[in-house]
């Protein structure tokens, strides 16, 4: 049991989650916060950032499950001791199948983009191709990226073409120190556009924003999180060599098929009288085709009970005739109730039941039914952090399935 779930609240997982649900938490949220995006919600993605840098290192989240924030504090780990959420953005993203040292291009190349790219299961299992408008800002043609006419480039007057303003202070009589700053007039650039002769286009800003549209190509057996890149396609700046557009996809859950890397996975609700005397099924495949299954009478399917099928699961990525398989979860629905009157005929198609021996002083006793929703209720207010069960899905709904 966990002593806080601060952090985990944060990324809207459970305290027992894998590294991959932390990765796939952080993944959104963070590209939904970030401040290209998101300029006003700064606190939140630096929050998502240090959350996520605690809990994916396995000792501090250690440490963290154990004690909470305060044992974080004793082992140096608060406010200072953070990565930056700019760095940690940059080395979870630049890392992946197209990862690079992005680090060491970036004097001469301009900004990366990162969009995310909502992908259904269907979509990766056939193959996409999706149009997304995006803006980014594109060299002004009008001026080709001058600012202003040919010739309409001169040297600051503030600075004379340094670049930097000096400011002379008088610290006591006889004593003066220089302050050397960044002209403001030219933001340091040492040369300015003549107002009169500034382009009308891009009102001597150098870039225009420009509507695109990209056309994502998104091959079957793709992964949840991975990436698509265009190379050049970020925001141009004179001088710079442009940016990337970087696509990521974001799998959404799907009410059938759960994916399991290659595999899918299908939980499949059958009746007792199924589960005990055989039956047909019908399972609709994400390309629309229809599988029939049997199961033989004579052959009993358990509540759990797992099975599967051959080839029928996600392609594989760039070899897509190869398919995973098609894993089949069992449940049987019981019955509310049987007629006490057809108790008699059941009991002759069922294995007999074995002997029970009433010892003489054994105490009669009744049993009672137990209520789901108020014992998890009960159970949370007892103690607020209980998330110690392995199963997914809620608490109160596990213990809900465990009734019918
Ligand atoms: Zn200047
Ligand atoms: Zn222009």
């Amino acid at each position: 049991m966990v002593k806080e779930t601060t952090y985990y609240d944060i990324l809207g997982v459970k305290p027992n989650c894998t590294n991959d649900e932390l990765k796939k938490a952080y993944r959104k949220l963070a590209l939904r916060y970030h401040p290209d995006k998101n300029p006003n919600e700064g606190e939140k993605f630096k929050q998502i950032s240090q959350a996520y840098e605690v809990l994916s290192n396995t000792e501090k989240r250690q440490l963290y499950d154990q004690g909470g924030e305060q044992a974080l504090k004793e082992g140096g780990l608060s406010g200072n001791g953070f990565t930056s959420p700019m760095d940690m953005f940059d080395m979870f993203f630049s890392g992946g199948p197209f990862g690079g040292s992005r680090r060491g291009r970036r004097e001469r190349k301009g900004k990366d983009v990162i969009h995310q790219l909502a992908v259904s299961l269907e979509d990766l299992y056939k193959g996409a191709t999706r149009k997304l408008a995006l803006e980014k800002s594109v060299i002004c043609d009008k001026c080709e990226g001058r600012g202003g006419k040919k010739g309409a480039v001169e040297n600051c007057p503030t600075c004379r073409g340094t670049g930097m303003q000096v400011q002379i202070q008088q610290l006591a009589p006889g004593m003066i120190q220089q302050i050397q700053s960044m002209c403001t007039e030219c933001r340091g650039q040492g040369e300015r556009i003549n107002p009169k002769d500034r382009c009308k286009t891009c009102n001597g800003k150098k870039t225009i924003r420009d509507r695109k549209i990209l056309e994502v190509h998104i091959d079957r057996g793709m992964q949840d999180g991975q990436k698509i890149q265009f190379t050049g396609e970020g925001d141009q700046e004179p001088n710079l060599e442009p940016g990337d557009i970087i696509i990521v996809l974001d799998e959404r859950d799907h009410p059938v098929f759960k994916r399991s890397e290659n595999d899918l996975i299908l939980r499949m609700s059958i009746d007792l009288v199924e589960s005990l005397c055989g039956f047909q099924k019908v399972i609709r495949t994400l390309d629309e085709r229809d599988l029939v299954i049997t199961v033989i009478p004579g052959e009993i399917i358990k509540p759990g009970d797992v099975k599967y099928i051959i080839g029928e699961g996600m392609p594989h990525y760039k070899n897509p005739f190869e398919k995973g398989r098609l894993i089949v979860q069992f449940m049987v629905e019981f019955p509310k109730s049987i007629p006490p009157e057809k108790i008699p005929t059941l009991e002759t198609c069922l294995p007999p039941r074995g002997e029970t021996t009433i010892p003489e002083n054994a105490e009669e006793c009744m049993l009672l039914e137990m209520d789901p929703e108020a014992e998890s209720r009960r159970r949370s207010n007892q103690h607020r952090n209980v998330y110690d069960e392995d199963e997914p899905g809620t608490g109160s709904s596990r213990v809900q399935c465990a009734t019918h």
